[in-house]
């Protein structure tokens, strides 16, 4: 094992899939020396090389490739390669334009291929969407193993519905079982997206899904997920089950220094190379003049948006409760144009200024430096749309949640999160949920009011941090002194290794 291994990475081009899969390269690199490839479009290689460049020591160690790629012809507009900014049904188009990614992927392992005199890569690890790794991989002599960035139990429940479609034939119920998943959790059709509750197995997202996600389940050799057994042993057992596979959990794939996390603030280096609305200074600054525990912090990931009602309600809640300050990263609602000028009148009137007056809110514009926040100890409750990178931000940070899930499987990680883990509280569901004022100031009551739920929500998430905590341990001389994503790890590495 060493500096002539060579690994190939492919991220489906999306922010919540770029982050891990270049900290799942990072973290193949530190532990093994393979030459780790990462292999996307221009502008996702110019994301990856902005935020290996901000990341100090490790910015020559990963490949980066740009591989050719149009949407032309799926009809997206020039510059679209990146689910960020394009509007939400346009999200399928780059769905299916990103299979065009296969063939100069089949180039660029067949040249790895003939620069190491005729020895393929040790393997593909490619994304849950790129099914068609799976092919590259057969015609090339290596294995393709699937990455899964979100949760075993959520990424169960997205493949099994999307290949089934359970929910078609609903007549008098809104519940339904999932294949995979034991009688006892029921799903509700409000869980799923809109596109998939539509889902017909003749629609553009069907005709995306199915035989992507089948070909991961059916051709990949195992999986990867960035999760920890300890925290979702339902999901992981169900998923090996459901896949047939060997299911890795090696995550949390998170920077070390939030784990190794002790005082009040930490110094976490920026991942995204983007620029946030107000600085991490500013930010830290802020959350600085507010008690230990007392301020939610409200962000619903890289894309989602809710919607104008939505959040002129939220703003009234929010200024109507006394229990909590907070700090929202607020971006323009549905209908409007992601990069338009923030307007006063998405919020009640002179909202800003009394919470800036008050310091009662701080309102961030369209990016915050959300592992620095979530990592002060000011922060009592993350109100998050559930996307799997900040439920184990969260998590990570003993941190309960208030969930509001928009799409992709976040309903799915919701439901884990209550009736799983018990760390959490759903606030509504949707971007057509229905959200009035009170129920803002009674969940945030119960979430981060003084009482004994709220008290054992605390005690089940700390619970949950030391899990995460034990998972990436490596210090121990013996195998078994080791966490389990590092021994996962290991075992995958090994696996590799072995003999088709
Ligand atoms: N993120 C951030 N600042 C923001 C919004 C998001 O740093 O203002 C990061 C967040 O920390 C997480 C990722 O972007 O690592 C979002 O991933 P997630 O899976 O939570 O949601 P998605 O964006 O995929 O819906």
């Amino acid at each position: 094992m060493g500096s002539e291994d060579h690994i190939v990475m492919l991220p489906f081009m999306a922010h919540g899939h770029l982050i891990p899969f270049l900290a799942l390269a990072k973290q193949i690199r530190a532990r093994t020396g393979f030459i780790v490839t990462i292999a996307t479009t221009g502008l996702n290689a110019q994301y990856l090389r902005s935020s290996l460049a901000s990341s100090d020591s490790d910015n020559d160690t990963i490949r980066l490739v740009e591989l050719p790629f149009s949407g032309a012809d799926h009809g997206l507009p020039p510059g679209a390669e990146n689910s960020e900014n394009l509007p939400l049904d346009l999200i399928v188009n780059l769905f299916h334009a990103s299979t065009a990614l296969q063939t100069p992927t089949h180039d660029l392992v067949s040249k790895i291929t003939a620069e190491q005199g005729g020895r393929p890569p040790l393997c593909i690890v490619s994304d849950v969407f790129f099914g068609w790794a799976n092919d590259v991989a057969e015609a090339t002599g290596t294995r393709n193993f699937t990455f899964s960035t979100g949760g075993a139990y959520g990424t169960l429940a997205y493949v099994s519905i999307w290949t089934n479609l359970p929910h078609r034939n609903l007549t008098d119920s809104e519940e339904f079982s999932v294949p995979g998943f034991p009688d006892n959790r029921r799903f509700h059709i409000t869980q799923l997206h809109q596109f998939l509750r539509k889902a017909d197995g003749e629609d553009p997202w069907s005709k995306f899904f199915q035989p992507q996600i089948s070909k991961s389940l059916e051709k990949s050799y195992g999986w990867l997920c960035n999760s920890v057994e300890e925290i979702e042993p339902l999901g992981f057992e169900l998923l090996g089950k459901y896949s047939n596979r060997q299911i890795w959990g090696i995550g949390p794939l998170l920077p070390p220094e939030i784990l190794r996390k002790s005082g009040t603030t930490t110094k976490v280096r920026r991942q995204s190379g983007k620029t946030p609305g107000v600085s991490a200074e500013k930010c830290i600054e802020w959350l600085e003049s507010h008690e230990p525990g007392s301020v939610l912090y409200i962000s619903f990931g890289s894309q989602n948006s809710i919607n104008p009602q939505q959040m002129m309600e939220l703003a009234a809640g929010l200024e109507e409760q006394s229990v909590v300050s907070f700090l929202w990263v607020i971006r323009p609602p549905i209908g409007f144009d992601r990069r338009s000028e923030f307007r006063s009148e998405w919020l009640p009137d002179g909202f800003e200024r009394r919470m800036e007056e008050t310091k009662r809110g701080l309102l961030v514009r369209n990016w915050a430096p959300q592992l620095e926040i979530l990592s002060h100890d000011s922060i009592g409750g993350f109100l998050s749309h559930c996307g799997w990178n900040s439920v184990l931000e969260s998590l990570s940070q003993g941190v309960p949640i208030i969930g509001w899930p928009l799409a992709a499987e976040q309903a799915f990680n919701s439901k884990l999160l209550v009736e799983e883990m018990g760390v959490a509280v759903e606030l509504t569901r949707g971007a057509g949920g229905e959200l009035g004022r009170e129920r803002v100031k009674e969940v945030v009551e119960m979430v981060m009011g003084k009482n004994e739920k709220a008290e054992e929500r605390k005690r089940k998430v700390v619970d949950l941090s030391e899990h995460m905590r034990a998972a990436i341990r490596d210090d121990g001389e013996k195998e078994e002194e080791k966490g389990s994503s590092v021994r996962a790890m290991d075992d995958f590495v090994a696996t590799i290794f072995r003999k088709l």
